[in-house]
This record gives C-alpha cells, structure tokens and sequence, in this order.
C-alpha cells in the first residue's frame, strides 16, 4: 500500500507536509522530496518557518507568513495558495499547497498540506499572460481603446485612451463591464447582445458591433467594437473576451449625411422629390383608412429665372431658402413641404375637411411670397403660382395626382400669376387636348397643314409699307383653324418648334425673294424665333446665312423677332446665336417689349434693331394717359441707344396718331390690316399707296 501511495504521488507529482502544532516542527512524504528535488538523506525537515524559507521565494514566503497570519481557530482551518518555490537543485518551481490545520482549545494540532507541483501550468499561464500583454500592447497602439471584460466575475478593464475617448479621466470609470453597458444606447443593445451571444455561442470566429455610447457630456459617440473570446472554461463558457472601441463618429455622420442627401434637398433642407412620394403614400393610405382627404399643391416662383439670371445664382439660391421658409411658416406641422427641384415646391395638406377651408392657406402662401425678398443689397420681389388637386375627388394615383397639379398650377400661371387655380375636370380635358394636339403636330407639318400669313409694318412717316410680320398658322383636318398661341407652346415643349422654325424660315426666305421683286427692292420679311430654337440649333444661323445666299438674298431682307426671356438667359450661347445673326446680316427685333422684365438699358450688350411696343401699352392709348408717357419714354429711350421703334396692335387712327406723334418709327395692327395670306397682302399693297395708311379716319 505504501508502495501503491508512493507511485501515485510520483505520478501526481503531490506530497503531504505536516506540521506538529506541539512542537513546530514539519515532516515530508516522499513526493514532497521529489518535488523540491532531494532525500531525507540530504536534508531533514525542521521548524514550520525554517523549512519554507529553506524551499520558498522570498514573494512567496510572505504570502506564507500572511497566511499562517490569517489561519487561526476562529477563522478558518482551511488553505490554498499558489507558491513559488526554488528546489534543491536550483530549479525554480511552482507549487500548489491546500490543506486544513486542526485546532484544540484554541491551540494548533496539526497543519496538512498538499502540495502539487504546478510549474508546467503556471508556464503555460504565464505564457499566455505574456502574449495577453503583447496583444493588448498591440491593441493600444492602433490607438484604439481597449477592453479586457472578465465575463464570469463582471470585471472589466478599460485603457485610459478608451475611458478618455468618453470624456473620462483614467480611473473615474469603475472597472465593471456594467458601465460600458450602462452607457450603450438603448436602441443599440439588442443587436450588440445578439452579436454578442452569436460570438459566446461560436457561431463568429469575432465579435463586432457598432453602437453609441454615451459620453461624459451626455454627447452620443458612435464606435465600432470588436474583441474575442481568449479564454473558455472546460465547458466551452467564455472566460474571457479582450477587445476595442474604435471611435466611428465621423463615418457615420458622413453615412447620415448622404441619406439625408437622398431624401432631402441640400440648399433648402426640405424634403426632396423622392422622400416626398414616399410621404405621400403612406399619407394616402392613412386617408383610405381614415377616410380622409388631401390636398397636393404645386407652388411655382413667378419670375424666379430673371433673378436668377440677373443677380446670379447665389441670390438665387438666397431666394430659395427664403420662399421654403415662407411656405413653411404657412403650413401645419403635419404638412408636409419639399422642394422638386427649380423653383418649384409642393405642399401636401393633410385631413383636408373642407375644400373651402383651404383657401386662407393659399391666401396666406401668396401673400408671404408677395413680400420683399431681402437678398444682401438687393430686394427683389417674386410671386407665386400654385395648383391644387385632392385626393381622393381628382385622382386616386400619385402620378395623375400630380399631373393634375401640374395642369392646375399651369393654368394659374397662364392666368397672370400670382394667383391659385384648382384642377377641374375642364382642365383635365384642355390637357387631353394638348396631348393629342402634340400629336396632330408632326404629322401637320409633314401633311402641309401649316401656312404663313403677313402683316404689314407700316412707316408712320411716309405711309410706305416695305415690311411685313410673317405668322404661322394651322389648318387642322377636324379642328379648323387652331391659333399660333395654342400650339407653339406645345411644339415648343416637344422640340418639334425647330423643324416649325425652319420652314417658316424657308417660306418667308421664298415670300422676300418674291416680294423684292413685284413689291419693293428692300422689302423685309420679321420672322418669330423661338427661345428654344437657340438652344436646340447647333448651327441654324450659318445655315440661313447660306440658304439665303443661295436665294440671292442679302442678310437684311430678314428680320428675326425674339423676346426678352431669351436675353436674360446669360449663358454664351444665346449671345453666340445673336452675334451670328448679326454678322449674317439678319436684323433682329425685341418682340412684346415691356413686358418683361429688363430695362432698355439691359439691350444696350446686344445687337438690337428694333423694339416692338407690346400690345397692352397701344391698346388704351388716348392722349395724357400714363401708357402715352411710356410710349414716349420708349421711344426715346430706344432712339438714344440707336434702336428703331415698332408699335403693335394698332387698332384705331387715334392710336397710329398718338404714336406718330411719340416719335414712333413703325406702326402694325388691325387698324392697316389682320395678318392675311400672299396673294391677299399683294392686293393691300396695291390698293394702299403709302399716304393712304396715314389718313385719320380712313
Ligand atoms: P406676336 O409675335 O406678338 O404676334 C402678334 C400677334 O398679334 C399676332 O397673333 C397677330 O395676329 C396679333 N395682332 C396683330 N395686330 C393686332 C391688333 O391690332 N390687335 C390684336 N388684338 N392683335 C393683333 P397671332 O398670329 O395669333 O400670333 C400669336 C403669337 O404666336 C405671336 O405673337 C408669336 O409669339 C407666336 N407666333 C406666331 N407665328 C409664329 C412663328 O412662326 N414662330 C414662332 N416661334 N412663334 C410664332
Ligand atoms: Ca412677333
Ligand atoms: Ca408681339
């Protein structure tokens, strides 16, 4: 049996150690002298003190003596502790000693220990403390800060950069994984403690997971932490998990950035076009549910372009998050406001009760844009145009809902601006008409529907008519005779306004060719031109220039009327075109001038022959009126910068008399004769010699 208990303690590498609690003194089994490398031959037990500072360290042997310190009757009887010893041999050693010490009347019997010899483990263990201390230096060093979290005891160590990287001081934070925890924002936890367990259960080779966390200053930081688990128990239980924050502020708010940047406008911060379809159907469905209704309103900035144009885009800009404002201080909270793009906005008016409820907020948007806009230096004023379609009485579908805002809002604009205009069915209608009618276009001018027509421009010094204004008109197969008013704006949307804009070109080059000859040697022929026939030509000009030189035509037989919108588009181009025309020969004329919005000084940069007076200001034309004195002013203005004045829709021999007397150069209109076709502008020639127009009354 002895033998049998020797064996197993060689085995063990354990040994007993006793001590008589009567005389001090210790006595050694076999696997004790084999632990501390020697024999009872060589060396023999003395006193409890004297025999652990023959084998013990010096660290060790006070653990010893603080522990003989605490064993006493009424403590504890029992040890256990890890020693680390040098053996006779001069091998340095670790053991592991657990036992129990007997006491009687309150006086030490005996103390047993069994001590094992750990060395190998504690290596291993101190290997791995080793590389733990190189990892964790590592992990220091990408500036990082780094968690160490004991997972059974909740300890949990925080490097100074990590609990800095929160606004602490190293030290302030309690070395508990609760606080790390406890600072993690509520929405973040349960996807970190998901990813957590996926990693405890192994399913993640690492664990990582982003989250916020809240800062000293109760500012949120976002922050990336990885770790891993280094140490399980038998059972596979994380120990041990060791990892880092690393501080992703900023890239998330470089991420929110472009969301916000995909569903709100930059400049204005409203909504944008996408966001707002979403919105709107979900409040759709919400109106489905709750039977509800809604209103949609397109809002257009009236003349938004020429300030634009004429102050550059940053006032521009300026004018824009002004007018969102505007718009969104006359809305409810629950409205929602974004901005498509332009100058263009809509507004989605929720739980519309009443339809005529809505009119104070229209009243109230178009007075807030009526107000002065303040852009630095300069104030500007703009209005708006608005159109209103509801769901669910116009439209159900969020396309047709907007088509029908679109017509609306384009009928406010055609009414004058500045005003609102509900959809009707009506307009449904007038659309359907221009969609067909964009139809009946192309195949109108392959099929020869369209003709020009003339008006003569008269001389208002001598009578003489050496000019006419060429104008085009449709001859629908069902529709009769349709206006130039109601299908240029479709063929300009279409593009199919160049092709028009050449073989009107091409019939009035024709007409003047003629007309030099049985008519008079300078008769000129005022064609219209499109503004998007400049922007869609590439080289139209060089191309008249050409055609009419092939004719035998001189430049000036041709004068091209365009109006002032184009001159406020600043871009090269248009000047380019103008240059062009001018170098041609072509003359150009400034059509329905004093409508717009430059003044004649504005002209002065461009090449401009003639302004024609617009309609509105000959129409009321009677002696002291204010229209009279800005004739006058018109003229004279246009004469000092080198310009010749036409007057348009003369109508009366009052107005032609008023007009002569301004000093006005030419005179077209009614009162001489409608636009009419070739053959009928030739019998007016022949029957009008040149004094017969400048007879009152006639
Ligand atoms: P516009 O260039 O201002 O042409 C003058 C318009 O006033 C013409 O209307 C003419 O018939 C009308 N008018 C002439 N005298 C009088 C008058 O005494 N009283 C009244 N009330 N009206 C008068 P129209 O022919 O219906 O043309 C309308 C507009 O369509 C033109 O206005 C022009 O902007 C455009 N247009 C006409 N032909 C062409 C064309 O070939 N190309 C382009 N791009 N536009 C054209
Ligand atoms: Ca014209
Ligand atoms: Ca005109």
């Amino acid at each position: 049996l002895d033998g049998l208990l020797t064996a197993m303690q060689s085995l063990a590498q354990v040994g007993g150690w006793e001590v008589d609690g009567a005389t001090g003194r210790v006595y050694w089994t076999e696997g004790i002298y084999r632990i501390f490398q020697t024999s009872p031959e060589e060396y023999t037990p003395t006193t409890a003190l004297e025999t652990s500072m023959r084998v013990f360290t010096r660290a060790s042997m006070e653990k010893v003596i603080s522990l003989a310190g605490h064993l006493s009757a009424e403590q504890s009887s029992s040890h256990d502790i890890e020693l680390e010893a040098i053996t006779f041999r001069g091998e340095r050693i670790w053991v592991h000693a657990t036992g129990n010490s007997i006491w009687k009347d309150g006086k030490l019997v005996s103390r047993t220990s069994v001590l094992q010899n750990i060395t190998e483990r504690k290596q291993a263990q101190m290997a791995l403390q080793d590389t733990e201390d190189r990892w964790r230096l590592a992990l220091e060093s990408t500036g990082d800060g780094v968690w160490d979290w004991h997972i059974q005891t909740g300890v949990e160590h925080l490097s100074k950069r990590l609990v800095e990287m929160y606004g602490f001081e190293e030290g302030e934070v309690p070395n508990l994984s609760t606080e790390l925890d406890q600072r993690t924002h509520p929405d973040d936890r349960p996807q970190m403690d998901r990813d957590r367990d996926a990693h405890f259960a192994g399913l993640t080779t690492s664990y990582s997971n982003e989250h916020r966390v809240h800062c000293k200053d109760g500012s949120w930081k976002w922050v990336l932490s990885r770790g891993m688990v280094i140490d399980r128990d038998p059972q596979g239980q994380p120990l041990r998990m060791i990892g880092t924050h690393t501080d992703i502020t900023d890239r998330k708010a470089g991420e929110a950035l472009v969301r916000q940047q995909a569903f709100f406008d930059t400049l204005t911060g409203l909504p944008n076009r996408r966001m707002l379809r979403d919105r709107l159907e979900q409040e759709i469905k919400r109106c489905k549910r709750d039977a509800q209704q809604l209103a949609i309103l397109f809002i257009d900035l009236d003349h938004f372009k020429e300030v634009n144009d004429t102050l550059g885009h940053d006032n521009g800009d300026l004018l824009l998050v002004e007018a969102a404002r505007r718009i969104q201080s006359c809305v409810r909270e629950a409205d929602t406001v974004a901005r498509m793009g332009g100058d263009e906005f809509t507004v989605v008016l929720t739980e519309v009760a009443d339809v005529h409820r809505l009119e104070p907020t229209l009243q109230k948007i178009l007075h807030a844009m009526e107000q002065v806009f303040q852009l630095g230096n300069e104030q500007v004023f703009v209005s708006a145009s608005i159109g209103i379609t509801l769901y669910p009485l116009d439209a159900t579908g969020i396309e047709d809902l907007f088509k029908n805002a679109d017509q609306a809002l384009y009928v406010a604009k055609g009414a004058g601006r500045n005003r609102f205009s509900f959809f009707t069915p009506a307009l449904q209608e007038a659309a359907q008409t221009r969609v067909r009618l964009a139809n009946d276009l192309r195949s109108g001018l392959q099929g020869q529907q369209f003709r020009l027509v003339y008006q003569p421009i008269v001389d208002l010094a001598t009578g003489a008519v050496h000019k006419a204004e060429a104008l085009i008109r449709w001859q629908h197969p069902t529709r009769g005779l349709i206006s130039p008013d109601q299908f240029i704006p479709i063929a300009e949307s279409s593009g199919l306004i160049v092709e028009m804009g050449q073989w009107v070109f091409e019939q009035a080059a024709l007409q003047v060719q003629a007309w030099r000859t049985t008519l008079h040697p300078d008769f000129q022929i005022s064609i219209n031109k499109s503004p998007v026939q400049f922007h869609h030509q590439s080289q139209g000009n060089q191309r008249w220039d050409t055609q009419l030189r092939a004719l035998g035509l001189p430049g000036s037989c041709m004068v091209v009327e365009i109006t002032e919108g184009l001159l406020l588009d600043t871009s090269d181009r248009v000047s380019d075109r103008l240059m062009e025309l001018a170098d041609a020969g072509i003359q150009v004329a400034l059509d329905d001038f004093g409508t717009g919005y430059s003044a004649l000084s504005y002209l002065q940069r461009f090449d401009i022959d003639f302004i024609k007076i617009d309609q509105s200001f000959v129409r009321h034309l009677v002696p002291d009126s204010t229209d009279l004195a800005l004739c006058k002013a018109m003229v004279v203005m246009a004469h000092a910068l080198g310009m010749k004045v036409v007057a348009e829709g003369v109508e009366t021999a009052q107005q032609r008399d008023l007009l002569a007397a301004t000093g006005c150069d030419y005179a077209q209109g009614y009162w001489f004769s409608r636009p009419v076709s070739a053959p009928d502008f030739e019998a007016f020639w022949a029957a009008h010699p040149a004094p017969a127009l400048l007879q009152s009354g006639s």
